[in-house]
Parts: structure tokens; sequence; C-alpha cells
């Protein structure tokens, strides 16, 4: 299988390439150039298998040019108790009537990002071995909050590598931020923007494809590569939970082989729903994609009228995984809806960098309309929705998932489609203890730390210790800078 760039169908390169590269030098995302198939004995056979072997199948399927060994290396290496406090890696708890939770958080750093980036080190440094590449790797990450520090977690202390966060100063919660400014290991550095995540993304992006900042770094034998959603390393992780899911549904009897099932995602960079997608297409039978936002709405407004426009405000809210106006992803998405068009990408993404609109054609409304139904939801209606969950099922979700349960329920009020459904349960309660808390209608006028001993009184779920230990751990960086330095930043922390 090879990969090509969005906007040059002319790149084709390794899947080990894309994800040393991290992303396509004209700009572009990697995507694959097909999406291989999977079948009803398949699904039957992964029903029996642990969550490391169905990743090893997922991943031979994507990943043609690592060996059996490379990839079940990777695999072992990422998902065992040391790193998740289950060994089914992805828990999936029933909530109502034929609504399952798919809990992604029991990693290391209680987000879903860590289903990626736990294994994302490991195939990167193996692509580095493979492509006989004699550089430093290093990873920039742009953060909206979660993706930082599982990113920091994953590659601390990795050999060969270093890695760098931004996070906009004001757009992480309390407990995300310490998570990362305490940050252990030799080869980590983390720097607060005076901007939000799309200056971050953007900054990042702009580094990226610096012929001039490339060529400094590799007369330092350095190279650059990433670990956000841009990255296929990223991406390919992330198809296996819903493949799993699935044969686990089947499995446990909850649904017959062939039955259709909804996919409920909590949407920012369009990662997590790219990867559902990725999953359908290969045959796992899924009837509707939803794709739920917060108040920050632009892709409600595109996937129901095909104009992607981020001129408008940009919403601070209790969901900040999901303040994001610029969804990286839906590249890769109008890539595979326009049958490869790369052109037209460039076209629409041109547009995007100059005037922050395009407008898809008639093809593609109707593609999205048939994939997607899309929602979205404001803070009042998170908390509520918080605090319904909490009184009817004692189940406590944190503000991000529960974007995506409310969007469901006002989808099937809308439709009365009782498809069963598996809704995507992006990060764990603690992470956002205040606002949990307080849209339970407990008091929040304490510290984090305090709060999180509360949430454990109501919610009686276990405290994650990696949290509990924050507590007590020292700021290792508190430096923030304008959004115009990030590059400075870097070469300073590189000594370079
Ligand atoms: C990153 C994140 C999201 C959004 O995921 P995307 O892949 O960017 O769409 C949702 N919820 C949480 C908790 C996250 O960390």
């Amino acid at each position: 299988m090879n990969y090509k760039s969005t906007r040059n169908n002319e790149v084709k390169v390794g899947s080990a390439q894309a994800i040393a590269q991290g992303i396509s030098e004209d700009g572009g995302l990697f995507v694959p150039d097909s999406i291989p198939a999977i079948t009803n004995e398949d699904i039957s056979a992964l029903g029996e298998m642990n969550y490391r072997d169905r990743a090893s199948f997922v991943f031979s399927k994507f990943l043609t040019d690592y060996t059996e060994a490379e990839i079940r290396y990777c695999t072992e290496g990422a998902y065992n108790t040391k790193n998740f406090d289950s060994d089914n890696i992805a828990e999936l708890a029933h909530l109502f009537d034929g609504t399952y939770m798919l809990e992604l958080w029991h990693g290391p750093t209680c987000a879903f990002k860590d289903m990626a980036l736990q294994i994302l080190p490991y195939l990167l440094t193996t692509a580095i071995k493979k492509l006989g590449v004699d550089k430093k790797v290093v990873i920039l990450v742009a953060t909206s909050g979660d993706t930082g520090k599982a990113a920091l977690e994953g590659f601390k202390d990795v050999e060969g590598t270093e890695i760098l966060v931004f996070y906009p100063q004001d757009g992480v919660s309390a407990m995300q931020k310490k998570q990362m400014t305490t940050q252990e290991g030799e080869n980590v550095g983390v720097c607060a923007i005076k901007g939000n995540f799309d200056d971050a993304q953007n900054g990042v992006k702009a580094i990226f494809t610096d012929p001039e900042i490339a060529k400094t770094l590799s007369d330092n034998g350095m190279m650059f590569s990433s670990a956000n959603s841009i990255n296929w390393g990223r991406l390919a992780p992330q198809i296996i939970y819903y493949v799993s899911t699935y044969a686990q549904l089947v499995k446990d009897g909850e649904i017959a082989l062939g039955d259709k099932i909804n996919v409920v995602v909590p949407t920012g960079n369009f990662g997590n729903i790219l990867a559902a997608y990725y999953a359908k297409h290969m045959g796992i039978p899924v009837n509707k994609l939803i794709c739920a936002s917060n108040a920050n709405n632009v892709l409600t407004d595109f996937i129901r009228t095909g104009v992607y426009d981020r001129n408008r405000p940009f919403h601070t809210t209790i969901s900040p995984s999901m303040d994001i106006l610029i969804s990286s992803n839906l590249e890769r998405l109008l890539y595979h809806l326009t049958d490869g068009n790369d052109a037209q990408i460039r076209e629409w993404f041109g547009s995007l960098a100059k005037e922050g609109r395009y407008e898809v054609t008639d093809d593609v409304k109707k593609a999205l309309s048939e994939e997607f139904y899309a929602g979205f939801c404001d803070d009042a209606q998170t908390k509520e929705c918080i605090k319904n969950i909490y009184d009817q099922y004692s189940y406590t979700c944190d503000t991000h998932t529960a974007v995506a349960v409310k969007v469901y329920q006002d989808y099937k009020a809308a439709t009365g489609d009782d498809t069963k459904t598996v809704i995507a349960s992006t990060a764990s309660p603690y992470k956002f203890s205040g606002s949990v808390l307080g849209a339970i209608g407990a008091d929040t006028d304490a510290d984090e730390f305090t709060l999180v001993e509360k949430l454990a009184d109501v919610s009686k779920i276990p405290v994650p210790a990696s949290l509990a230990s924050l507590k007590d751990k020292a700021v290792r960086f508190d430096k923030t800078v304008d959004k115009t330095e990030m590059k400075d930043y870097v070469f300073e922390t590189l000594g370079c």
C-alpha cells in the first residue's frame, strides 16, 4: 500500500515514510491509496482476540511495509497493563438501552489520545530504523490540551527523539496545564503561546513546511515529525478501536454479525471521527457517523450546508479539546469523497488559508449528508446533559463526551432511529473535575486536587493514579511566547 499527498497525487511513499515525515512537503496530508477490506470472517476471528492482536491485524492491512514482527513489537510495547488500567485497553460500558460508551481514556493521561500516542513512538522509531535515517527526530506538537500530554508521555526519554509542545495559554483546563508543565523526561519541552489552538496549529504547520528551518535542522543532525493527527501514525491506531468494538459487540451477542451501528464522536480536529469513517469503509457496518461539536460549530454547519467558514467568533468552552475552527483531517475526508481530486483539494484549502472559507460541490454535499449527521450544543446544554446522565444512569461523563451524548439524543429525537449506537467517550471526568462537579450541582470553590477528591465521592470512579500524583510535582515549564516567536523557542530549545 502506498500513501499519497492530499495535495499532490504524484507523491507516493510507503507507510514508514509517511509516519516518519508526518506531513507531505506540499502541506498535504498522507492518505492511503486504497482502503483495505475486512470481511465478516475477519470480524468473527477478531472477536476471539485480545486488543493487541486486533491491533496487529488492522495495522498489517495499512502498514504493509512493516514486518509482522515489527508490528507485534509495537502493539505489545504499547497496549499492555503497564500503560493502561485494563487489559481490554478500551472499555465498553452499557449506558442505556442499545447505547454503549466506548471508554477510550484508560491510558496514562486519561484521554483518548493515549490510544494512538502510546504506540506512535514505537511506530515512528521503527520507521526511522527501517528507513536507515540517522537523525534525531524532533516531534513538534500543537495541543488543545490532551494531545500535548499524551505525546509527552509517549515520547518521554525515547531514544533518538526530542519533543516540543505548544499549548494556548488560556485554552486548557487547570488539570491539563498541570499535567504538561510538570512533565518529566530529559527530551521534553513545553511552552504556552499567546493565542488559541488554531494559532498553535498554524504555527507548527508553518515551521514544518519552512524549507529554511528544515535545512537548519538537517545541518544539525535533526528532522521534524509530527504527533498531531495530521500524522498517519496517529490515525491508523484510532481505526483499531472501532473495528475492535464492533467485533466485541458481536462476540458479546449485543448485535448480530452484519448489523449496522451508529458511531457518535465528539469532534475537534476531525481525527477521531475520520478513523471511524475508515473503519466503516473497511467493512464495519455503520449506519450514521454522528459528528458532535461544541459552540465552535464550524463542522456542524459544514456537514449541513457544504460551506466551511472559519470566519466566526472563537469560543472558549468547557470542552476545550474541541475548541477548534480549522479541522485538519477534513482534508483527508474530502480527498476520499472527491475520489482523490488533488487539484480540487489544493483549491479548497488554498481558499481556506486565504479567505477562511470554501464551498464543496453538490456531489460532495450529497456524500456528506449520506455518511454523516452533525449537531452541536453549548456549555449550558453540555452541563445539563452531564447532570441528566448522572441522575438517570449514575454514570459520570466528562464535558466532551457529554457533547456527544447530547447531540446523539437530539439525533434520536429528530430521526427516531433506534439503531444500536456507540458513543466515543474521550476523556476521564477527572480531567475536567470543576466543570463536571459544577454540572452535577456540587460546590466547586476549591483547588483542582480537592475537586478531584470531591468528584471521587460522587462518581465512585477510582481516581487515576497519574492525576492524583500531579499534586506533589514541581512545575518545570512556565514559558509563554508570542505566536510569532514559536520558531525562536524551537531553535533555542534545540540549540541550533
Ligand atoms: C482531542 C479530543 C477530542 C477531539 O478529537 P479530534 O480527533 O480532534 O476530533 C475530543 N475529546 C477529547 C477529550 C479530546 O482530547
